[in-house]
């Protein structure tokens, strides 16, 4: 039986209105790639956030190996750190080098020795495609390179679970493979990921497990192959129908 690393209980969120995360109940267990789907504004990046707390929740518990991650908890630095987030839109700082902005919290959070955060980044960054570019600003960067910065930044502070929200959105379609590849990298060694795409290719490589979130609620469950294939809900089968288009030539020929 798999390790449960992140458990979601009763998860009630909302922003002073209604609510956004309406009793969510999700299991999260070790080495596994979850895809998180929904429709814009369902609460996909809400839930990312409150798994990361950095949103006050009304109702419910998160915790992660058993322990809750909690706003108020004098903890929460140290459990944060165990909990990588790589957000759309990369968040580096554009005054450092790559070098220090994936060093940056290693040294200050971890009070690692510059010597070894630098050793471990350079690494990371030729496990990338990056080594060459350690010393250039994000500036200096594509999109894609600077996801891929990003992605280091979380990795470089050994977190226990990864949360990607739509990491190739703003991207041009050419460098969304090469950011891509790099998560499925990150699948093939076994990490915890909850996965937050509008990929649907990529979506069924990766994950393990498929969740469709729609108004706040988990409304299908189901294995890749069964949910792309088979989705027995009404809501996952108009969803997949959105994304799908018919093809309109062959269409007219057949009338
Ligand atoms: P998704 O990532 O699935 O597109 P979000 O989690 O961003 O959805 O948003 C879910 C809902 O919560 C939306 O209706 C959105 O308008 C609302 N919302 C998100 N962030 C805030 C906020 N900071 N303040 C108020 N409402 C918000
Ligand atoms: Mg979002």
């Amino acid at each position: 039986m798999p390790k449960a690393l992140l458990t979601i209980e009763s998860l009630v969120k909302n922003y002073g209105g209604g609510a956004v995360l309406n009793g969510i109940d999700l299991t999260v267990y070790e080495g596994e790639v979850l895809v998180i789907l929904g429709p814009s504004g369902c609460g996909k990046s809400t839930l990312l956030r409150c798994i990361n707390a950095l949103e006050p929740i009304q109702a419910g518990t998160i915790s992660l190996n058993g322990e809750p991650i909690r706003r108020d908890s004098k903890d929460l630095p140290r459990l944060r750190q165990k909990v990588g987030m790589v957000f759309q839109s990369y968040e580096l700082f554009p005054h450092l080098s790559v070098l220090d902005n994936i060093t940056l919290s290693p040294r200050k959070a971890q009070r690692r020795p510059r010597q070894e955060a630098e050793a471990e980044a350079l690494a990371l960054l030729d496990r990338v495609g990056l080594k060459d570019r350690a010393g250039d600003y994000p500036r200096q960067l594509s999109g894609g390179q600077k996801q891929r910065v990003a992605i280091v930044r979380a990795l470089i502070m050994h977190p226990e679970v990864l949360l990607f929200d739509e990491v190739t959105a703003a991207l041009d379609p050419e460098m969304v493979r090469e950011v891509l590849d790099v998560i499925l990298d990150l699948a093939r060694q076994g990490r915890t990921m909850l996965i937050v795409t509008h990929e649907m290719q990529f979506a069924r490589a990766v994950a393990d497990r498929v969740v469709l979130l729609d108004e706040g609620r988990i409304v299908e469950e189901a294995p890749p192959e069964e949910f792309f294939d088979h989705p027995k809900t009404e809501r996952a089968q108009r969803f997949l129908n959105t994304l799908t288009f018919e093809t309109v030539k062959k269409k007219a020929k057949n009338q």
